[in-house]
């Protein structure tokens, strides 16, 4: 199927851990950065690089950007469900966080603001502010129970936002329910 990349997280660093479709599901599950062209496509959509200049983007960024992804995710994910994420988990997500410092330049001191030039540093430094910055207490898992698994930041005001997209899991929910009713009315 033709790849559009959805930027539904509410940040960059969740919209790279949402690169992975349907996470939850091992039969399903789809790494949309493995295909180059996917991945040129997510890259243009999130700004990191302009369609213009689409070019190959070498296979070592490519590992990079996947490893950054899951390094991120194995920290998010326990958060998102309200457990607290491994040590293990944690002092990998410490490098990461060096990396993005020993890359990153100071362009403002009030407020402090970075900068990165490659993807790769973008990348990692988008993930690091995302820890620094937001409020993860808003960090939830799409309520899809067949197995989507994308993150997102809750920024509604009232905390109630449930789906990744209410147009795509949202609908298949309510289709489901819609259908168990029927079903049950049917057996009564
Ligand atoms: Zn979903």
């Amino acid at each position: 199927m033709n790849y559009q990349p959805e930027l539904i997280g509410g940040h960059m660093a969740l919209d790279l851990v949402n690169t992975v479709a349907w996470r939850l599901d091992d039969r399903r599950r789809v790494d949309r950065l493995a295909d180059p062209g996917n991945l040129r496509k997510w890259l243009a959509a999130t700004g990191l690089e302009s369609s213009a200049r689409a070019t190959a983007v070498r296979s070592a960024a490519k590992d990079s950007l996947m490893q950054c992804r899951e390094t991120a995710y194995a920290v998010l994910h326990p958060l998102a469900v309200g457990e607290e994420p491994r040590a293990a988990d944690l002092a990998v997500l410490r490098e990461l966080i060096e990396d993005a410092v020993r890359t990153a330049s100071l362009v403002s001191a009030r407020p402090l603001s970075w900068q990165a030039d490659s993807i790769v540093d973008r990348v990692r430094l988008s993930v690091w502010r995302f820890f620094e910055d937001e409020d993860l207490n808003r960090l939830r898992q799409c309520g899809d129970d067949g197995g989507c698994g994308w993150l997102f930041l809750d920024r509604s005001k009232n905390g109630s936002r449930r789906w990744c997209s209410s147009a795509d899991c949202g609908n298949r929910a309510r289709a489901r329910r819609h259908y168990q009713r029927h079903q049950a009315g049917a057996s009564a």
